[in-house]
């Protein structure tokens, strides 16, 4: 698949000036790539995509899920997920997101798999999900947390989850125990 060129960057990319210098960004062939480089002080733009975190966390025999309160996709049952902070460990972040959006502590973390895909909020954005499982080993489920519902379901009665990162993080766990 061709990589996206400037012209298809994602609104949030759509510089038009030097962040470090202010002056107005040109347009330079470097290599086998066209990139966005400021003139005045050699600053070349190159985007990357969003990382995030998810966890299937184990609890009282089941799988905790909670209930998206933001828009998009505001109500549907999903994995805790969120960004990866710069400078945190991709395992690291699973393990904090998981902890805040559920109450719970939890053990240590296991790779599951990755997804790259676009971002449902703007498809001309990507996001990179690593995926982990962990058992929760401490702390109080927390019912209701900033709006956010949570339930647990058993693993074997889990629905589809829409996104593309949750549903391949199931996918694995389930390749992993021969399911
Ligand atoms: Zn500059």
């Amino acid at each position: 698949m061709p990589l996206p060129t400037i012209e298809e960057y994602p609104e949030r990319y759509r510089f038009r000036f030097c962040p470090r210098c202010a002056t107005p960004l040109e347009v330079a062939q470097l290599f086998d790539m066209r990139r966005q480089r400021c003139p005045a002080c050699g600053w070349v733009h190159y985007p990357l995509p969003n990382i995030a975190s998810t966890v299937v966390i184990f609890h009282q025999g089941g799988v905790v899920l909670v209930q998206r309160d933001i828009e998009p996709d505001r109500g549907i049952w999903h994995l805790p997920i969120g960004h990866v902070e710069y400078g945190e460990d991709p395992a690291d972040a699973a393990i904090r997101e998981g902890e805040e959006e559920t109450g719970l502590r939890l053990g240590a973390p296991r790779f599951l798999t990755y997804t790259h895909s676009p971002s449902y909020g703007d498809p001309r954005m990507f996001y990179i999900v690593f995926s982990f499982a962990a058992d929760a080993v401490g702390g109080t489920l927390t019912g209701s947390h900033e709006g956010r519902h949570t339930r647990v379901v058993p693993f074997d009665e889990l629905p589809p989850l829409k996104w593309t990162s949750q549903q391949a993080a199931i996918n694995a766990l389930r390749a992993s125990q021969g399911r």
